[in-house]
């Protein structure tokens, strides 16, 4: 096994044209007050730029419409998209679009895949993946929305919570009982769900981050399901799948997020740095003081961890599959998230009161970062089951292995 933290030439050309781009055409989008609608238009003709450089939808294989670039390539793609909340969707990769598409490639039938993957891979269509209930996101065996099969249609009823872009979309893929007497983790079964379906309400909700939901990109919605019909054949996946599907779902979708959260870093950072060299006090310039050296040093060491245990936790999943990184996967989860915070928060109080103010962006990322802690398992949820997987190779002892009188002994006894 040979351990190469070289990018081939050709990709690496790759990569210095989208972050050109990214910085050159898509940075100034943020700052226009677009709405959703406007921001689509907008977005439309860089697409198709991003299409021709064959950087579209790379977090998929080439069979679906992708470029395969596999995991590892993609996380360093996504930590040059993650600099803009709206590069992803320039890109065709976005949450929970990008999700949405590899569930139906793994789990659709044929006439699923053309109906609605092909068009959400091409960016004709939005979707939202509608699974949390309100204080039970941590444990989907709770969850109560049920299905029941009625004739040939599935009749849908319940409520959802915090469904991303669930207001915006073209249909929900909804997770809902439909076995009631099986175990936990087979009760639930997938549903697609178009959005003109009669019975479906959606209200939106206002975030920390968005309290008036103008966000250009995204909506997050409280829905209810009441009555709603489907055609049996809209079912995703076999009866009882879904908790196993949203697993093999929600595994690399996590690590998406990690990725993009390096991009963000990086620019909370160029931040905190050029304000540094920037500005004098007391004195001399921020950069010479002894406290924003430590966090010049220490943010850069804490993105640079989080980064390479991002791209392990890629390379990883490229060698063995997502199932196999689980343990890398969910540490760099919690990880990521906290790096994520501290970094926007040193360069929020490198900039003292411009850093607190709407004139900088970082009030908004920092408003932003703070929901990573949350979505897709909270960081207690991940730090079980880090430390369950690790616990779990080690046996009790009646005396500790490293006992140094019991090892003197037997190393003195061999001897
Ligand atoms: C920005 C954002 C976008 C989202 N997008 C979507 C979406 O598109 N679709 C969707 O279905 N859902 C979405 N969610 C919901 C998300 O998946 C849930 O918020 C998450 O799974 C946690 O569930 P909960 O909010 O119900 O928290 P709860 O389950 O109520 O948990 C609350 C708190 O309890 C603690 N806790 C829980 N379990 C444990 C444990 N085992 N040990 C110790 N402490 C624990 C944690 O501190 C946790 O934060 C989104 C959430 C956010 C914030």
């Amino acid at each position: 096994m040979t351990w190469d933290f070289s990018i081939e030439p050709d990709y690496a050309a790759k990569l210095d044209w989208a972050r050109d781009f990214v910085r050159e055409r898509i940075y100034p989008l943020e700052v226009l007050d677009l709405d959703h609608a406007s921001f689509r238009k907008q977005a439309a003709p860089l697409q198709d730029e991003v299409k021709a450089h064959g950087l579209w939808a790379a977090h998929l294989g080439p069979e679906l419409g992708g470029q395969g670039y596999g995991q590892l390539r993609l996380g360093l793609l996504h930590e040059i998209l993650g600099r803009s909340e709206l590069a992803p969707y320039v890109f065709g990769c976005q949450a929970p679009d990008s999700g949405n598409a590899e569930l139906i490639a793994i789990a659709g039938t044929e006439d699923q895949r053309e109906r609605w993957m092909k068009p959400l891979l091409d960016g004709r269509l939005l979707s939202a993946f509608s699974m949390t209930e309100q204080g039970t996101g941590s444990d989907p065996r709770q969850f109560t929305t049920r299905a029941e099969l009625d004739g040939d249609e599935w009749v849908l009823n319940g409520r959802k919570w915090f469904v991303g872009n669930a207001s915006r979309a073209d249909f929900h893929i909804v997770m809902a009982v439909t076995e009631p007497d099986a175990s936990p983790r087979e009760r639930m079964s997938m549903l697609i769900v178009p959005a003109g379906t009669p019975g479906i309400s959606t209200r939106e909700l206002g975030l920390m981050n968005d309290p008036d939901h103008r966000n250009p990109v995204w909506s997050h919605c409280e829905v209810g399901y009441e009555d709603v019909r489907v055609p049996a054949e809209n079912l995703l996946g076999g009866r009882g799948e879904a908790f196993v599907l949203a697993q093999k779902r929600l595994g690399p979708g996590r690590i998406h997020h990690c990725m993009r959260w390096i991009g963000v870093c990086r620019r909370a950072f160029d931040m905190l740095c050029e304000r540094a060299v920037s500005v004098s006090v007391h004195g001399g310039p921020l950069a010479q003081k002894q406290t924003v050296q430590n966090w010049v040093a220490d943010c850069a060491a804490a993105i640079e961890s989080a980064r390479l245990l991002t791209l392990h936790t890629a390379w990883k999943i490229d060698q063995v599959g997502a199932e196999n990184a689980r343990t890398e996967i969910a540490m760099i989860k919690y990880h990521g998230a906290t790096v994520l915070h501290d970094v926007i928060d040193k360069a929020i109080q490198v900039h003292g009161s411009l850093g607190f103010s709407t004139d900088m962006p970082l009030e908004q990322m920092y408003r932003w970062a703070r929901a990573a802690r949350i979505y897709d398992g909270p960081d207690e949820v991940h730090r079980v089951t880090v430390a369950r997987r690790l616990l779990a190779q080690y046996e009790p002892v009646d005396v500790p292995t490293e006992h140094i009188p019991t090892r003197r002994a037997a190393a003195e006894a061999a001897r």
